[in-house]
């Protein structure tokens, strides 16, 4: 096992360090990198997925290669033009509706964004539960027309009723994403009706298999998107990409260039917008580069050993 914390770009969910466990098994490596303000519950899933692919691997891909998206979070539109042109990318996520942001930055970010991409490019927003149902219906507008075009809007507000009402008003289309990885149920919450798309991350789900289980569950077009996890974490994602059998939009997984290193050099970054479907997570051969420094190492292996417990102790009762 080892402990990595990596450096964030660009400030991301008011993160700016990425710490997580490698585990190794059997068929490989794992990666166990819930966010420090996710509670044991909701790491059992986490760790399920860290476990799913260290000791069991991933089912047969159908595809070998995924069109993935560049995330643009809250940085001016300079850097945001920047980033885009970088990235090869034909589809930019970017980051709106944080309390760092006004309302006219957003609009102003897009707008570079779309400079950016050019005319044949999509432009996806992402709100983070962050409206009201007014409030999104305002800003969804004003985005709208920054962006010549949205292509969705990601979890404009936090409950499916509220995405329901802003789908009512709204002619761009809703994704689901806070309100499927955070529901009690992810196989049995409603989606259909509140969204016209479900954001799937194999991590907080508890795994690919189980991951897959919620895409036919839902009934939805599935967007895969990682949980800025290393290369390792990002494997297990994109081997979700892979096995999905419908997949029609890119993928939220160009997400390494955020991160200021990795934990191995072969590094999962997207070449002219896609990155292939691994078999196995790559090796973290620069762990010792990116290694955590006391005291993140023990809060992690403390935070692991809990729940590890808690998820036996979730036995029969
Ligand atoms: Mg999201």
């Amino acid at each position: 096992m080892h402990v990595y914390a990596i450096g964030m770009r660009d400030r991301f969910r008011a993160i700016t360090v990425r710490e997580g466990v490698l585990i190794r098994g059997a068929a490989g490596w794992g990666e166990f990198c819930p966010f420090s303000d996710y509670t044991d519950t909701e790491c059992a899933p986490w760790l399920a997925a860290a476990m799913e692919a260290a000791e069991l691997g991933w089912p047969a891909p159908v595809r070998s290669r995924v069109e993935v998206n560049t995330t643009v979070p809250v940085v001016t539109p300079e850097r945001a033009y920047e980033l885009v042109a970088a990235s090869g990318c034909r589809t930019a996520k970017v980051k709106v509706a944080d309390p760092r942001s006004s309302a006219s930055d957003d609009c102003d970010r897009v707008a570079a964004v779309r400079a950016a991409l050019g005319s044949t490019g999509a432009i996806r927003v992402d709100a983070n539960t962050a409206w009201d149902v007014d409030a999104a219906v305002a800003a969804i507008g004003d985005l709208d027309r920054a962006a010549e075009g949205l292509e969705y809007v990601e979890q404009p507000c936090v409950t499916i009723e509220e995405l329901a009402a802003v789908r009512r008003r709204v002619d761009v289309r809703i994704a689901a994403d806070e309100s499927i990885r955070r529901a009690e149920d992810p196989l049995r919450v409603a989606v259909a009706g509140a969204a016209d798309i479900a954001v799937l991350k194999a991590a907080p789900l508890g795994g690919v298999r189980r991951a897959l289980e919620v895409a036919e569950a839902c009934g939805l077009p599935c967007v895969v998107s990682s949980a800025v996890e290393s290369s390792v974490g990002l494997a297990a994602e994109l081997a979700l990409a892979g096995a999905i059998p419908e997949l029609d939009f890119a993928c939220g997984l160009g997400t390494i260039s955020l991160l200021e290193g990795d934990v191995s050099t072969q590094s999962l970054s997207p070449v002219d917008g896609y990155l292939p479907v691994p078999e196995r997570a790559p090796e973290p051969d620069l762990i010792d580069a990116v290694a955590a420094g006391e005291p993140a190492r023990t809060w992690w292996l403390t935070r692991l050993d809990r729940v590890r417990l808690a998820a036996h102790g979730n036995g029969p009762t």
